[in-house]
């Protein structure tokens, strides 16, 4: 029993094989998914994977690398698919300063606006965090994102981001970069996380765990992620599946 709480399975990169890649998830355990829509054109394709298949669930929201591309209509459209039942999250949203394609002060607008939008309609959000530690727990501490929490996806911080961020109500996320070995800061954290917060995740086809790092990711390797993080944390693996599925259904509000 296992929960991929980020994944983008609607991508290109599963043109050819979808319903397989989706079929071997299930044979691994993964019993529910959370396929995350960040711009005009992945929202749909979410949207429709969470209506094919009953244990896909959806997140929309805005990306920050697209930050540039949002429209006012687009806040409400986000908005309304909410409604939507499997629609569990908003997200992902937040800050990326690695790449070049959206202005900060784009990005910050709207990571403000959608925080706000969450906060509004009571849902929890996702938070894309890269290279952007200070301005990220800035915005969420001034636009009081502790009303809803959410999840910190991918989480590659320090301990200290970590506990600002639990501080706010949140939940950190693990993917494969825990399972790589010179992952020292990845590993040292995780084991501090709570056990009542603490999530795993693929972010497929992106992230790929040990030892198909380099290969495309797909959400059946969860179950990697969740061997090593399960070791790290000295729990039977059972156990460590049953408490963090537990989790993300608490998360999202699943019953
Ligand atoms: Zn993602």
């Amino acid at each position: 029993m296992l929960f991929d709480t980020h994944t983008h399975l609607d991508s290109s990169n599963f043109n050819e094989d979808r319903d397989q890649v989706i079929a071997r998830a299930v044979e691994q355990g993964v019993t529910r998914m959370v396929n995350i829509g960040f711009n005009r054109e992945t929202i749909p394709t979410t949207m429709a994977l969470a209506e094919k298949y009953d244990f896909i669930y959806a997140a929309v929201g805005w990306h920050p690398v697209d930050a540039i591309t949002m429209k006012p209509e687009d806040i409400d459209w986000i908005a309304k698919l909410t409604e939507h039942e499997k629609v569990v999250a908003i997200g992902e949203i937040g800050l990326d300063y690695h790449w070049d394609t959206s202005p900060k002060d784009v990005q910050h607008r709207v990571f403000r606006e959608q925080i706000g939008l969450a906060r509004e309609l009571k849902m929890p959000i996702i938070i894309h965090n890269r290279e952007a530690h200070e301005d990220v727990i800035r915005i969420l501490r001034e636009e009081k994102a502790h009303e809803v929490g959410g999840i910190m996806h991918s989480f590659s911080g320090s301990w200290e981001t970590a506990k600002m961020c639990l501080d706010m109500g949140f939940y950190l996320s693990f993917g494969g970069p825990v399972t790589f070995k010179n992952a020292k800061q990845p590993k040292e954290v995780l084991v501090k996380v709570p056990n009542d917060r603490l999530l795993v995740e693929t972010d497929s086809p992106y992230l790929t765990p040990h030892p198909f790092r380099g290969k495309r990711n797909e959400s059946a390797y969860v179950r990697l992620v969740a061997e090593v993080a399960a070791e790290l944390k000295g729990m039977e693996f059972e156990e460590f599946c049953r408490m963090t599925t537990q989790n993300a259904m608490t998360c999202f509000d699943i019953a």
